[in-house]
């Protein structure tokens, strides 16, 4: 190669000419306290480990395109949504939930996909799921059930015990459980799988028309997932495979593509809807809410450094454009916060400074300096508001319309119409969309993993969840008792 040889220097961008050998009394040692770039080296090193996510630890990253393909303005007024054609670079971030960052990648659990659209009006961050339910419909639960998920503190191994007690003294899990326990809990690859908004969003057109949305993400290279054998032995032969398998496609040019649709429910119909429509347990059938198709995304480059993309991209569902707004979900609400909170701990208050997490379009604002501020920071301009100097102004055409309640502020978990249907949906899952075969793995799935139950409290948490299976389907009941040897 005839390139130009570059210097070494240190981060201060001063040459230097050992980097191997430290400096030292005789050849022997010791070493001296001056040798600055010994210190410089060991010290970087030291905090290279920034917090690991305390979820979504394990995960992986692409860029790609979206494109509008069809016409929703007459629902959203977004500037994306504008037009047919419509283009914006995209990065898209999966991942496992419960693991460390070492964890395999064909682990039981549900996948995160975390979509973020540079748009001309500012990042859109869809942070998604590969199912369209959750475990749990209330924030408050959130960070007890992780940690059923998470290790057990005395013995610091994973415990079924906590796992199944935890859901089965909450059975509105039950819906995310059937899938997590179908295959769709092991995918093949995250090319192979579908991504869910899950929340209920809104979306506010031109006439400040507000309707509620759905998004759904689907693969266009068909659902592929593992058998539950086949994603332990993977767990052993290659913990990285669902890496390994988008950086390969993605270099050989196989570029995955998922098309993106939204189920649309209107203020009237949320009104008469059978189940409560920000419920994050519950779908809406697609029977009564049909997929309507939006774009394309497809995802053609690997960042050309992991820790600087990937590891530091943050997504936060707070992040909205206009034309596309929250709703009352109370997980939508609770994620509002948490997220952005996360990455400040994380990250820093300035995490959005980091190229991954910057808009294309320029900030205009009066937050200033705090922990690796690294643009100009506002410059010489005024840093308060308003005032008599900067042209920056806030801009009315953005105010969303009202959005209205018909409710008392109280505590309503003693009355919450409708929500303890925990049941008909998975029942629905298991019994009319699943073939024999995905029943039988199912039920394997459970069996398997409930085996791993122990301690003074087996059969009481065993017989507990074997109730809220019954009270789903009697053939799944019926079938998970036996499998464990359990009389109900
Ligand atoms: P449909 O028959 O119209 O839809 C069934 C959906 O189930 C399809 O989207 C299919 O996805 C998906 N599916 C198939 N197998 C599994 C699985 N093992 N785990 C998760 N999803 C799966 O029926 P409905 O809309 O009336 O819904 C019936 C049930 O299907 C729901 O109770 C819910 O459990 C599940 N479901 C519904 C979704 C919705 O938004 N309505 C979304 C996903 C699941 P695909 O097209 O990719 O094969």
């Amino acid at each position: 190669m005839s390139e130009k040889k570059k210097k070494l220097t240190t981060a201060s961008g001063i040459p230097y000419a050992k980097h191997e050998d430290s400096m030292t009394v005789g050849p022997r040692g010791p070493v001296l306290l001056q040798d600055y770039v010994l210190h410089e080296k060991m010290a970087h090193f030291n905090r290279e480990r920034i917090p690991e996510r305390v979820v979504h630890a394990k995960g992986t990253g692409a860029f790609g395109v979206f494109r509008v393909t069809h016409d929703i303005s007459r629902y959203t007024r977004a500037k994306l949504f504008s037009k047919v054609g419509n283009e914006c670079p995209v990065f898209v971030r999966f991942s496992t939930v419960g693991g460390e960052k070492g964890s395999a990648d064909t682990e039981r659990d549900p996948r995160g996909f975390a979509m973020k659209f540079y748009t001309e009006e500012g990042n859109w961050d869809l942070v998604g799921n590969n199912t369209p339910v959750f475990f749990i419909k209330d924030p408050k639960k959130f960070s007890d059930f992780i940690h059923t998920q998470k290790r057990n503190p005395k013995t610091n191994l994973k415990d079924a015990a906590m796992f199944w007690d935890f859901l089965s003294l909450n059975p509105e899990s039950m819906h995310q459980v059937m899938i997590l326990f179908s295959d769709r809990g092991t995918p093949y690859s995250y090319r192979n799988m579908n991504g869910y908004g899950s929340h209920t969003f809104s979306m506010i057109n031109d006439s400040d028309e507000r309707i509620w949305v759905k998004f759904h993400v689907k693969t266009r290279q068909g659902i592929k997932n593992f058998t539950g054998p086949e994603a332990e032995e993977m767990k052993g032969k290659d913990p990285d495979w669902a890496q390994g398998d988008l950086v390969k496609a993605i270099e050989k040019g196989d570029y995955p593509k998922w098309t993106m649709n939204i189920q649309v429910m209107t203020q009237g119909q949320a009104k008469k809807f059978k189940w409560n429509p920000f419920d994050l347990t519950k779908v809406w059938p697609h029977s009564d809410f049909p997929l309507v198709e939006v774009g394309e995304m497809e995802l053609n480059k690997i960042p050309e450094n992991y820790f600087r993309d990937v590891e530091q991209a943050a997504f936060a569902p707070s992040h909205v454009v206009d034309g596309i707004g929250y709703s009352f979900d109370k997980m939508l609400q609770g994620r509002l916060l948490s997220y952005p909170d996360a990455h400040r701990y994380r990250l820093g208050a300035n995490y959005e400074q980091i190229p991954v997490n910057r808009p294309l379009n320029k900030v205009n604002n009066y937050e200033r300096d705090a922990f690796m501020r690294v643009d100009d920071n506002g410059g010489g301009n005024p840093n308060y508001f308003p005032n008599s100097f900067d042209n920056i102004e806030p801009d009315h055409k953005y105010k969303e319309p009202p959005m209205k309640l018909e409710s008392d502020i109280a505590d309503w978990y003693d009355r919450n119409e409708n929500d303890d249907d925990h049941y008909t949906q998975p029942g629905i899952l298991f019994e009319k969309v699943m073939t024999d075969s995905e029943r039988k793995n199912t039920i394997n799935n459970f069996v398997g993993h409930m085996k791993g139950i122990a301690g003074p409290r087996r059969e009481e948490i065993i017989k507990r969840q074997l109730g809220h299976f019954y009270k789903t389907s009697k053939m799944l009941g019926d079938a998970v008792s036996e499998g464990l040897g359990v009389k109900m």
